[in-house]
């Protein structure tokens, strides 16, 4: 068998190179970002390359997004320790458990059983016990769990999904998401003040669709019958 690289060494240089030199400066997320085992996220065959500037395939067509993308979503959300925050995408449940080291619960929803499932079985081998990842169709949120301090949503919508939007706590709640279509997106932060809703672009991204009610129609559901 080959030697393991050394992760942690790794992780240092992934938070010096790819965060602090660019503009991440929450030293809550950096820490964060240098505690969570990337490493243990990705297929085993691709270990070597998690702390790589870029995003990787985690299977069913799905990615586990960049780590600065990563970073950068998580410092845009400006979570406090008592903060309940919900996720839409887990995909390898990374972000979450980025998530879970800076908040006091995590809702987290995926749309592929076998992602959340392996997601789930990974946080809890790894110790994290503020979470609980639900199934189903995260365009619509989480009605029965809401109101949330934070939502972010890790995959593109085509517009701000109208439930995400009222399951925000109405002081000060955020809403971080990229909007826009297959080719161009932005990444957004929603800011919710009672009846008002501050809309803020941050950087231009490149994420999967967000599938479902509120999101993209999937490839595999056929379109909706025409009126006559
Ligand atoms: N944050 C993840 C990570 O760290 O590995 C990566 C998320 S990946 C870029 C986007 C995820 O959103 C995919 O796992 C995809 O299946 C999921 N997704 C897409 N539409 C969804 C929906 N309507 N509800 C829940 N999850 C959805």
């Amino acid at each position: 068998m080959p030697p393991q690289p050394d992760f942690e060494a790794l992780r240092e240089r992934m938070v010096r190179e790819q965060m602090i030199a660019r503009d991440i400066a929450d030293s809550r997320v950096l820490e964060a970002m240098r505690r969570v085992l990337r490493h243990r996220f990705v297929p085993e065959a691709l270990q070597a390359r998690a702390y790589e500037d870029n995003p990787l395939p985690i299977g069913n067509d799905q990615t586990i997004s960049q780590p600065y993308i990563v970073a950068l979503m998580t410092q845009a959300l400006e979570l406090k320790p008592d903060d309940i925050v919900l996720e839409i995408g887990t995909g390898s449940g990374y972000q979450t458990a980025v998530l879970c080291e800076l908040a006091r619960f995590v809702y987290s929803l995926e749309r592929f059983p076998e992602l959340g499932e392996q997601a789930s079985r990974r946080l809890d081998d790894l110790g994290y016990n503020n979470i609980e990842v639900y199934i189903g169709d995260g365009s619509q949120g989480l009605p029965d769990m809401a109101p949330f301090n934070a939502i972010l949503v890790t995959a593109a919508a085509p517009a701000i999904p109208g439930p995400l939007r009222s399951q925000l706590v109405p002081h000060n709640g955020r809403l971080v998401l990229p909007i826009g279509d297959h080719h161009q997106q932005s990444l957004q932060r929603v800011r919710r003040t009672g009846d008002s809703w501050q809309v803020e672009r941050l950087i231009p991204v490149m994420f999967v669709p967000l599938y479902g009610r509120h999101g993209f129609r999937p490839p595999d559901e056929p379109e909706p019958p025409r009126s006559p």
